[in-house]
């Protein structure tokens, strides 16, 4: 991994494209090992990039439900195939990883292709971290965690979170055509998912230039594809378009800090096990509201990317467009948690570029509790 200045020539190219303006200031950028090959059909390429890297013996990964698409990819590794395993699962129990493991050793495999997504990601981060073996994900969803050095495991019912560039998948291929069969509403609710990275990427305490234009290109595509995906679910542009700022959008998570709204999502979703990307979309607008004032520049560039006047009301109108759930107490959170759950969020906060007070925030859950339109108070 390498930390650079940018020279005075990188320096003004970024000025112009990412901020428009004259305050470019000290900034780190650190780039990452990964090929990418994106398009519709590119999954035909999975026996050329496995040569690539060496590969003459994959395990491919999928869960159970997408086995018969892991054996219709693997038969195009020919005799590089050892086998399938198709027992991944969320939040990567390392029960599944061992028993994963076994068949790796057992088959004398040397590499890795995980078909999915972020729970077989997941899986194939954490034997590639275990065994050192070259890993290509090929991604399925739209949660981007094949462009983030972060990985969840959970033992006896407890997830532990670790970081290491070498949990960045070596090769990823982005297969538009695998992503059509991903029903409208978990798209809808994935996106905007994704869209929360970019949002807190763009006022993060290491933000950069580089983050910056993704994070501004990732919203801007995604918030242009989702609308046409509900209609149209099979339409190859409106996916092509999704799947390519949710890339973006897995570049901002893994590359820069996030901030009070994956607090609030990480604190809500442990606390009432509420659905995830669904938590997301509910609580993004209201935690922009609240940081809308001291983050102007990031909210003159997340309306820019949604064609909205206002960033936290084009988010929310975004949702709503989408169909997607409004109010926290429709996704099965207790009106009597408001309480606990900000005071859960003030007692370990992340960095944020508002302070993070405990009125103001049991006031922005309960507005996101009843569905309000989101209010800077
Ligand atoms: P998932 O991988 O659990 O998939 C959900 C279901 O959808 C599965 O049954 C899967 O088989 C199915 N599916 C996937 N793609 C499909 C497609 N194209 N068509 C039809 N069905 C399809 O869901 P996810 O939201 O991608 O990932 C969630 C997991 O990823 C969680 O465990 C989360 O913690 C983790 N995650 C990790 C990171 C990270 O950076 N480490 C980032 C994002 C998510």
């Amino acid at each position: 991994m390498s930390t650079a200045m940018p020279d005075a020539g990188s320096a003004s190219i970024a000025r112009v494209a990412a901020t428009g303006d004259a305050s470019l200031g000290t900034f780190f950028y650190c780039s990452q090992r990964y090929r990418v090959v994106f398009g519709a059909g590119t999954s035909t390429r999975l026996g050329e990039e496995s040569e690539r890297l060496g590969i003459k013996r994959a395990l491919v990964l999928t869960t159970n439900a997408q086995q018969d698409l892991g054996r219709r990819l693997g038969a195009g590794l020919g005799d590089r195939l050892a086998g399938l395993y198709a027992g991944a699962r969320m939040h990567t129990p390392v029960e599944v990883t061992n028993e994963a493991l076994g068949i790796v050793e057992s088959r004398d495999v040397d590499g890795l292709v995980a078909i999915g997504g972020g729970s077989t990601v997941g899986l194939g981060k954490a034997l590639s971290l275990r065994t050192g073996l070259p890993h290509i994900a090929v991604p399925t969803t739209y949660a981007g965690s094949e462009m983030t050095p972060i990985l969840g495991e959970t033992a006896n019912g407890i997830k532990t979170t670790q970081q290491s560039q070498d949990l960045v998948p070596d090769t990823v291929i982005y297969d538009v055509d695998l992503t059509v069969s991903l029903p409208p509403h978990i798209s809808a609710a994935s996106g905007l998912n994704a869209i929360a990275h970019a949002v807190e990427a763009l006022y993060a305490p290491d933000a950069n230039p580089l983050t910056s234009l993704m994070a501004e290109d990732g919203i801007a595509a995604l918030a242009r594809a989702l609308p046409r995906i509900v209609v149209a679910p099979a339409d190859p542009s409106a996916r092509r378009d999704a799947l390519y700022g949710a890339w973006l959008c897995g570049v901002c998570l893994g590359a820069v800090g996030m901030s009070l709204h994956h607090k609030l999502c990480h604190v809500l979703g442990g606390m009432f096990d509420l659905p995830h990307a669904e938590t997301h979309a509910i609580v993004l607008p209201h935690a922009a509201a609240y940081n809308a004032a001291a983050a102007p520049d990031a909210m003159t560039r997340i309306a820019r990317a949604l064609r909205a006047t206002d960033a936290p009301q084009g988010l929310f109108d975004l949702a709503r467009r989408l169909a997607l759930p409004r109010r926290l107490a429709d996704i099965g959170m207790p009106e009597g948690g408001i309480a606990r759950a900000a005071e859960m969020v003030v007692r370990s906060p992340y960095a944020n570029p508002r302070p993070v007070e405990r009125v103001a925030i049991q006031d922005l859950i309960a507005a996101a509790w009843r569905g309000d339109a989101p209010a800077r108070n």
